[in-house]
């Protein structure tokens, strides 16, 4: 055991045992929208799991509803990897496209710069939101031979013609098109809001290659110059990453018709074997239960809420819901995120200052022949819940409504109270301290999971919270602590009356007052607005307005707004 690897191999079989273990006890079900049934995830190669995510196109920055899909599937990458799974993601970036190219002749931009600029402004988004960078981020851009190979495919096995340099995808010769979202070929109205393309054998046909307009970027192909369909890229990107035949394919709900759909057919096409295990959308973003949309223009972009509030909280308020449910975009319930992260970092903040002075004593009993203090009953029943509960809902398609709520908020409890107990007892007590250190390792665990765990020290985020709250509150620290000084002094004078009035002015902003001894701080609360808000019933659990479109392109699975999910 001199050179020490020994015993890192042991640790790492350990941890295989225990990730197995888990993955037998926490057995993972995902809501597969092909079934519509709530399915045991089950990978193709035993602990390898091949995934595929539909990214934005690049014109413009990304809204609320991308910055959904992206954390969903993250926390999805991060659980799949922490049950032991290597995890090959795919998240493509659609750089070329009509809109891309319209924006660009707006601005007389070259259109593939523009893409790339909001390709970087999208990683940014993503970094704010602590989502992990996945193993391939493919462009279409980069990726023109794969899909003009896939095309030919197409065209060689009859599923697709060429027209004046255009290349249809010919949706007779695929009979199971509609079998994701429930369309029927016959109920395709193409040509409902534009002119039918008289070209087009079937008004459902839909397009793998344009052939190239004037002012338009373009690329030689056997066709002519033009440009790839949107729908081709993806099945050409994950076939490339991927192969054929992978696990799942994630996406927004607004995707399943008819790009998931056209998907499946070209793929098909282009290799009868190809086979997508698990298909997995997440519901829209709605403001005041519309969907939230450029077009309605009642969207707010990532960038305008990561202004007024911290991406953390941000991140929490994204998950706080069952990814398959609509979300309404909600300031209460971001002011109620902002001021939930607070509490959970100043309490870890709190565990980690007691326990550094009692470092010495603790110890680390997942290390060999190291033997930790024993740990108090009630320590043992909050670990043992928080683990349980957080591992039954996550396995439970992903089940993060609510999340940090039950056995987490126990757990958080129960860290105050040792943190308490800690603080007044007369001697040391190994037991209380190795189970505040337990505990606390539980509790960022889960928050590890949820990436919800801050990338800087405690202290840094709670001041960067603490920022963001005197931005809202439209004050500047310097004079928050004159006021504080001012009420002091009417403190001292015994002027209840002005002590009250600057408190309760503060509190209707957003900041709270705690009085310690003679000392007073702050720290961010909810305004008083919305405290009031918040006693009112849950705008979250009524149903978004679905427009008749809508209802009909979209299958059941995730439309429902409540909290009990239909299986
Ligand atoms: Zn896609």
């Amino acid at each position: 055991m001199a050179d020490g690897k020994e015993p890192k191999q042991k640790k790492s079989q350990a941890t295989m045992a225990k990730k197995e273990k888990e993955k037998e006890e926490f057995q993972l079900q995902i809501c597969n929208s092909m079934t519509q049934q709530k399915e045991v995830f089950t990978p193709k190669v035993p602990g390898k799991v091949g995934m595929y995510v539909c990214g934005v196109t690049a014109y413009d920055f990304s809204h609320l509803g991308h910055a959904r899909a992206a954390v969903n599937f993250d926390v999805l990458y991060r659980y799949l990897q922490h049950l032991g799974y290597e995890v090959t993601y795919v998240r493509n970036f659609t750089d070329v496209d009509d809109k891309i190219i319209r924006r660009a002749n707006e601005s007389g931009e070259n259109p593939l710069t523009l893409s790339n600029r909001f390709c970087q402004e999208y990683i940014v988004d993503m970094n704010d939101l602590q989502c992990l960078v996945p193993t391939h981020q493919p462009r279409v851009s980069d990726h023109m031979e794969q899909i003009k190979d896939m095309i030919t495919q197409i065209i060689n096995k009859d599923c697709a013609y060429v027209v004046d340099g255009d290349v249809f995808f010919a949706v007779e010769m695929f009979p199971n098109y509609g079998k994701l979202s429930g369309q029927k070929v016959e109920n395709h109205r193409a040509g409902e809001r534009v002119a039918i393309d008289s070209r087009k054998r079937n008004p459902a046909d839909f397009a793998l290659w344009k052939a190239a307009k004037p002012g338009e970027p373009s690329w030689d192909s056997p066709w002519g110059p033009g440009r790839p369909g949107w729908h081709i890229e993806c099945s050409a990107m994950s076939a490339h990453y991927l192969s054929f035949k992978f696990d799942i394919h994630g996406g927004g709900i607004d995707l399943i018709f008819p790009h998931h759909e056209n998907e499946i057919a070209q793929s098909c096409a282009a290799c009868q074997e190809s086979n997508v295990s698990y298909w997995m959308h997440n519901g829209h973003v709605t403001n005041n239960n519309e969907k939230m949309s450029k077009s309605l223009g009642n969207f707010f972009t990532i960038r305008q809420i990561t202004e007024r509030y911290h991406p953390l909280p941000l991140r929490y308020f994204l998950i706080n819901a069952h990814y398959r449910s609509p979300l309404n975009y909600s300031v209460l319930r971001l002011e109620h995120a902002s001021s939930e992260l607070f509490y959970i970092y100043q309490t870890l903040s709190d565990c980690e200052d007691v326990l550094s002075s009692f470092q010495g004593s603790i110890k680390d009993g997942t290390k060999q022949n190291v033997k930790p203090a024993r740990i108090t009953a009630e320590a043992q029943g909050c670990i043992r819940e928080l683990h349980n509960e957080f591992h039954t809902k996550m396995s439970d398609d992903l089940n993060t409504s609510h999340i940090l709520t039950g056995a987490f908020r126990e757990a958080l409890k129960f860290a105050n109270n040792t943190l308490k107990k800690l603080k007044t007892a007369k001697q040391q007590q190994l037991s209380l301290v190795q189970s505040l250190f337990e505990v606390e390792r539980e509790v960022k665990e889960v928050l590890k999971i949820l990436g919800l765990l801050p990338p800087c020290t405690y202290a840094e985020v709670l001041q960067q919270l603490k920022d963001k709250a005197l931005k809202r509150a439209e004050l500047v620290e310097v004079h928050l602590l004159n006021v504080i000084k001012e009420r002091a002094e009417a403190r001292k004078n015994k002027d209840f009356t002005k002590t009250d009035q600057i408190r309760t002015e503060l509190e209707a902003k957003g900041i709270a007052l705690m009085d310690i001894g003679t000392e007073t701080i702050w720290r961010p609360c909810l305004p008083t607005q919305y405290k009031q808000e918040a006693q009112q019933p849950d705008e979250q659990e009524q149903a978004p307005r679905l427009s008749k479109e809508e209802q009909k392109v979209l299958p059941k699975v995730g439309l429902t707004s409540s909290p009990e999910l239909p299986f």
